[in-house]
């Protein structure tokens, strides 16, 4: 029996990873549950999976929790903030953190978990993009392993098994989202509801804004640097419509591995929970006679800058690519309120890239320092404009 605590569980991935502990309950137990301000969701969810700790990062909700929850259960550890996120992310009982807060937020609770040298289910992408030498670093001295979420790094996870050392390329796989098609002119009128239409994943709105602009798979590269150990100039990008293929590896003698499978979350979920196992069984398989073609394409950075972005900030180094995170969160958000157009989100974080002097970046407090210029910066840009 596996404990797994669960960051950002009210979410498109914690709310999937329930319904995979739900339908395996001789499997897993749930030990700790969080969310920012959903208490709602979480209440059905304490309910049903009896966690010995909950957090709710906002304040006013979670006294708001606590007069809720009062009369049901008296063991229950009600927590709130910062505090009650590295509470939860460090708790001895877990044998697995699902790390599935969306942004820079999921950082410092996911380093608390790492610390405990727990193994960690790392769906915040947000995470290895602004500290991914620092974790990937505490990750060794603390003998915590990383066990990704994310589609494509599940697949190159899986492809990669033992032969690390073989490995010459990356090719991650991009579905394109819903603007694949869109010329330049049509991109820079498109609206918030056709953004949040993804062509094959249904996902929470940041990573969904993040698909539509690619800037999800410009930090996905960033990602996979980390998580894999490779140079940039070795993680390439192909767009493939279909999202069968997940990602594939190339090794040095020229073969090609990688990994298939309908675009269900559940899947990297899964094997998230029971590696080195598979012992999920599946509930959607994929129907080769139902399959005829499978394409690929170069994704076009003209149209989408976002991507071309992230592959510079990259090369320029860590602090560019905490800026890179930042000014885009703050610029997606502002999107989401309707208060920019599409083509501005990637304005805003080109031109905080501009404004940012490369600096060194040695600790937490230094990425939360740029991170926190950079949203500054975003917002200067976005009243200026
Ligand atoms: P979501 O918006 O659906 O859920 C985010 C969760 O984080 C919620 O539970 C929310 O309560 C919590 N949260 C938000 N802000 C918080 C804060 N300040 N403090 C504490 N908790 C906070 O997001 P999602 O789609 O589930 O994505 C989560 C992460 O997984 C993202 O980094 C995303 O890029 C990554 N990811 C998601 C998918 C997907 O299919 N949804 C796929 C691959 C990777
Ligand atoms: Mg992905």
């Amino acid at each position: 029996m596996k404990n797994i605590a669960i960051l950002g569980s009210t979410g498109s991935i914690g709310l999937q990873t329930l319904e995979v502990i739900r339908n395996n309950r001789d499997e897993f137990s749930v030990c700790a549950l969080t969310a920012n301000s959903n208490i709602d969701i979480l209440y059905k969810q304490v309910l049903e999976f009896k966690p010995d700790i909950v957090v709710i990062f906002d304040y006013n909700k979670y006294k708001e929790f606590k007069s809720l929850i009062a009369s049901h259960n008296n063991d229950l550890k009600v927590l709130y903030g910062e505090d009650g996120l590295t509470y939860a992310a460090s708790y001895e009982k877990a044998d697995i953190v699902v790390s599935a807060i969306v942004g820079i937020a999921g950082l410092k609770p996911t380093y608390s978990a790492i610390e405990k040298g727990k193994t960690v289910a790392l769906a915040n992408k947000e995470t290895l993009v602004t500290a991914g030498r620092i974790i990937t670093k505490k990750a060794r001295e603390c003998s915590a392993s990383i066990i990704p979420v994310d589609s494509e790094h599940s697949a190159i996870f899986q492809c990669i098994g033992r032969d690390r050392e073989f490995v010459s390329k990356i090719i991650l796989t991009a579905s394109g989202g819903p603007f694949r098609k869109k010329t330049l002119e049509e991109l820079k009128m498109v609206s918030l509801s056709d953004a949040l239409k993804h062509p094959s994943w249904s996902m929470g709105k940041k990573v969904t804004i993040d698909s539509s602009t690619l800037m999800n798979k410009g930090l996905e590269v960033i990602e996979a640097r980390w998580l894999f150990d490779m140079a940039g100039e070795s993680i390439q990008v192909y767009v493939h419509p279909e999202s069968i293929i997940h990602s594939m590896v190339e090794f040095v003698d020229g073969a090609i591995l990688a990994q298939l499978g309908v675009p269900d979350m559940k899947i990297p979920i899964k094997h998230s929970l029971t590696y080195p196992k598979r012992t999920i069984a599946v509930d959607s398989k994929l129907d080769f006679s139902k399959i005829n073609t499978l394409n690929f394409e170069k994704p076009d950075t003209h149209r989408f800058p976002c991507l071309k972005l992230a592959y510079e900030a990259l090369k320029d180094g860590d602090s560019s690519c905490i800026v890179l995170n930042g000014a885009n969160e703050v610029a997606v958000n502002l999107f989401l309120q309707g208060k920019i157009q599409f083509m501005e989100i990637y304005s805003i974080v080109a031109k905080a890239l501009e404004k940012h002097t490369l600096s060194e970046v040695n600790t937490l407090e230094e990425i939360f320092y740029i991170d926190n210029w950079s949203r500054n910066i975003a917002m200067e840009l976005y009243k200026k404009r």
